[in-house]
């Protein structure tokens, strides 16, 4: 079967087509600028998608972008399949579930009114995941739809890891509380962590999973279940990122707001989009510049280094203390699978724990690995994510038996 992947946001569209038979990406690509005067489609196709087809055009809203997606996809030249009956599901992304999904769900005008309800939790994002889904209901009608949530996994967390300490009111009037994000991530890479450690005859009960990105979160996982999570109501929670800040004094955003005499959202904004790695080191948000500007002698940029290793090491203390114990410590996304000398940061200053980091086997980029010494008591691998395929899996098992 053959099932498409969507990721909707408001002005574009990604997408990926997979065969499930072999779990392979056959086509994938971008819309982007939809509703704007010029839109472009890249479509990447053939083998290891190496290939790519561009279109310049307008795209009046999701509808006309997933129309030329579907074209792209049975095209003569560049295609890949012969008819758009050959998709047999489509999966989307949706960002925010609230507390109504603690699993993926076929769409249906309920789904879509519980996706909608939850628009206040994620105003940016679900307004366009809509948009995608809706998109597709109208150029692919009668085709399976299933909605997989970045908040769904970590609602096994207990109210005393969720509820912020805030008045009850919030909470009860206006489901303020911690969600978490990237749970597409942290389920597949903790769901594949627990498969490789128990292959290889190690513990796998207690583990903490680092998605290391752009955006980046911790995960707490104990017997399978997310325990606790770093990203909060919203993913400016946590650890510093590319741009986001990660934790910071609630005070801070009067005191900034006052002192530069901008409003609260503007201030946030801030702490969203020119904050973190781009923010300290003001360099870049990448970590590869930083990395090069600090190896070159910019202070600012190796504070952000040490920064943002420090902040992801404290986190992984608090959360072996919060599991009363630790077996294993995963890396994943683009840092984590990429940067040895990121993970080597972070992991030192570990060894009390029981961490050993094996220099050699860190220094692997992309592929899952140990990068532990043999025998070290608590054990860190690289696992990558992938969340697309993540989707797709979801899709096929939601709607193979309809
Ligand atoms: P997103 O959150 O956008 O999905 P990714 O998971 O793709 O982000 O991660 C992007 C980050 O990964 C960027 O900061 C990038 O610099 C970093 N990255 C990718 N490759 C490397 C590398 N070889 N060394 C260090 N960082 C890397």
């Amino acid at each position: 079967m053959k099932i498409l992947v969507i990721n909707a946001g408001s002005s574009s569209l990604k997408y990926q087509l997979f065969d499930m038979d072999d779990n392979s990406v056959i086509a994938k690509g971008l819309a982007e600028r939809i509703g704007m005067e010029s839109g472009k489609l890249t479509h990447k196709y053939g083998e290891n998608t190496k290939q790519e087809y561009v279109v310049e055009t307008q795209f009046k809203d999701h509808t006309s972008a997933i129309q030329l997606v579907l074209e792209a996809l049975v095209d003569k030249d560049h295609g890949v399949i012969a008819d758009v009956s050959e998709i047999g599901a489509v999966g989307h992304r949706v960002l925010h579930g609230g507390d109504k999904f603690t699993a993926s769900c076929i769409i249906d005008d309920a789904c879509k009114q519980a996706i909608k309800d939850c628009i206040p939790l994620g105003p940016l994002h679900n307004p366009a995941n809509l948009m995608g889904i809706e998109a597709c209901e109208a150029v692919m009608a009668g085709t399976p739809q299933v909605a997989v949530f970045d908040t769904a996994f970590h609602q096994t967390m207990p109210p005393k890891a969720f509820m912020y300490g805030v008045p009850m009111k919030y909470y009860k009037e206006h489901a303020v509380r911690r969600y978490g994000f990237h749970g597409t991530s942290h389920r597949f890479v903790s769901g594949r962590a627990i498969e490789v450690l128990k292959a290889h005859g190690q513990k796998a009960d207690k583990i903490i999973v680092c998605h290391l990105g752009n955006g980046s979160s911790l995960s707490a996982v104990v017997d399978g279940k997310c325990v606790d999570t770093s990203m909060g109501l919203t993913p400016l929670e946590g650890v510093l990122m590319g741009t986001r800040s990660g934790n910071v004094d609630p005070a801070v955003v009067e005191f900034i707001a006052n002192k530069e005499g901008i409003s609260v959202t503007d201030t946030l904004n801030m702490l969203n989009k020119k904050s973190g790695l781009l923010g300290i080191s003001g360099v870049s948000s990448d970590m590869r510049d930083v990395n090069t500007a600090a190896n070159e002698g910019n202070a600012d940029a190796r504070l952000a280094l040490d920064m943002w290793a420090y902040g992801i090491r404290k986190y992984i203390g608090s959360y072996a203390a919060a599991m009363g114990g630790l077996d294993a410590i995963i890396f994943t996304a683009g840092i984590g699978e990429n940067d040895a000398a990121g993970r080597a940061n972070v992991l030192k200053g570990l060894e009390f724990l029981g961490v050993e980091v094996d220099e050699e086997a860190n220094k692997v980029r992309g592929k899952e690995a140990m990068i532990s010494k043999p025998g070290s008591k608590v054990v860190s691998w690289v696992i990558p994510t992938n969340e697309e395929l993540a989707i797709a899996m979801d899709t096929l098992e939601l709607t193979a038996s309809k």
